[in-house]
């Protein structure tokens, strides 16, 4: 995604993107020092980058992995997913939380998502299990907890196993407790640039089954387990998903700036909140009791003008402000509508879909740049009713 310099040049000017890493001397300096040190694949700078993610969220077992998508691939195979199998997914996500469960030969099956903090709805959960459904996998939506506890209680009661998609909420909290550390079986990140903390591609699955962690380990690397006297054994099949050292040099190292990163973001969701005048534009909320990582910052467009999003996006990339939008319901992807997935099936979601707008969010997105954005949207707006 998008380094700043490099969309630069798109527009002959700096343009602010949606989401972008924050890279500083230091990192550069950690990263070098791997390059030298003689170890490039994966060495001591995992197990360290993997002992701080555990620090700071305090899940027992990381296991870092290539990126975001083949953490989820490895935890559905660690929670047996597999042909035949059900999986109950938000609509509102990214394709990879679904395609991972397509990839084992189950079905994805996309639940509505709430009216507030745009997550999986828990309410529209219980309805959609059957005697095939095997996972509930929730995502934290833009970095915003999803209702954790009535999800757990749910999966109880059904013997379902939950795997948080976490990768938009590294610093996320739910009653006081870090995300990855939620009771969940497993919990997914992403350290994809425009994610909390990058290691350019970079994912982890955390879990405090020693079990599963064990399992997931073996997965990353050809389903291989070495025997006391040194012997590599494949007990199943399995992959190179490793991350090398050279990237979680980084990572070690953005780590070293997380709550700095989290209290940036942070910051920029309480200034828009205040910036916006325009009351038709709806602005994200953070359920009571939960702390948001503040990944994206989704407005909802007036119903007005939703028709006219890509419009608004274009003028906006033309005053120099990059959009996204996150996400059109996974199943109204074209590859997924070819399987037989239709319109009409999650309503919200696609309401949501239709009328949400990323505008930028990142750690070092300046007061004067969010002034910019909230100005230049609300007279696009203003200018096109
Ligand atoms: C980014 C992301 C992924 C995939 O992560 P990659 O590291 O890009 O493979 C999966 N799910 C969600 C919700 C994401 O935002």
């Amino acid at each position: 995604m998008a380094n700043r310099k490099q969309s630069a040049k798109n527009v002959g000017g700096k343009i602010i993107p949606y989401g972008t890493q924050s890279i500083d001397a230091s990192d550069v300096v950690a990263v070098s020092r791997t390059l030298k040190s003689g170890w490039l694949t994966q060495g001591p700078a995992v197990l360290l980058f993997e002992q701080l993610l555990q620090k700071f969220t305090g899940a027992r077992h990381t296991i870092a992995v290539s990126n975001g998508t083949v953490a989820l691939h490895i935890a559905y195979i660690t929670a047996g997913i597999t042909k035949g199998d059900e999986v109950i997914i938000p609509a509102n996500t990214f394709a990879a939380t679904a395609n991972m469960v397509l990839a084992l030969g189950g079905t994805p099956v996309f639940c509505d998502i709430r009216t507030d903090t745009y997550n999986i709805d828990e309410k529209k959960i219980e309805r959609l299990i059957t005697n095939k459904t095997k996972a509930i996998v929730p995502v934290h939506y833009a970095g915003a907890p999803c209702e954790m506890d009535t999800i757990h209680k749910i999966a109880q009661k059904h013997n379902l196993i939950v795997i948080e998609d976490a990768c938009h909420a590294l610093g996320a909290e739910y009653k006081g407790v870090k995300v990855g550390n939620l009771k969940s079986d497993m919990a997914v990140f992403s350290f994809h640039p425009v994610k909390i903390l990058t290691t350019g591609e970079g994912g982890a699955v955390l879990t405090n089954n020693a079990e599963y962690a064990r399992r997931l380990k073996r997965l990353r690397s050809h389903g291989i387990e070495r025997t006391p006297d040194g012997f590599n054994h494949m007990i199943e099949l399995g992959f190179n998903y490793r991350l090398t050292d050279i990237q979680s040099s980084l990572g070690a190292s953005q780590m070293k700036r997380i709550k700095l990163f989290l209290k940036r973001r942070r910051s920029v969701a309480t200034s828009y909140a205040k910036l916006f005048k325009n009351k038709k534009i709806m602005l994200p909320s953070v359920a009571p009791g939960t702390l948001s990582a503040w990944h994206l910052y989704p407005i909802v467009l007036p119903k007005s003008v939703a028709s006219k999003r890509g419009e608004i996006m274009r003028k906006l990339r033309e005053r120099g402000i990059g959009t996204q939008v996150h996400y059109p319901p996974v199943y109204l992807h074209p590859y997924y509508k070819k399987l037989g997935y239709k319109e009409g099936l999650c309503p919200v979601a696609e309401d949501f879909g239709r009328r949400e707008l990323s505008i930028p969010m990142f750690a070092d997105l300046t007061h004067a740049e969010q002034k910019k954005v909230v100005c230049e949207l609300e007279t696009i707006i203003q200018e096109l009713r």
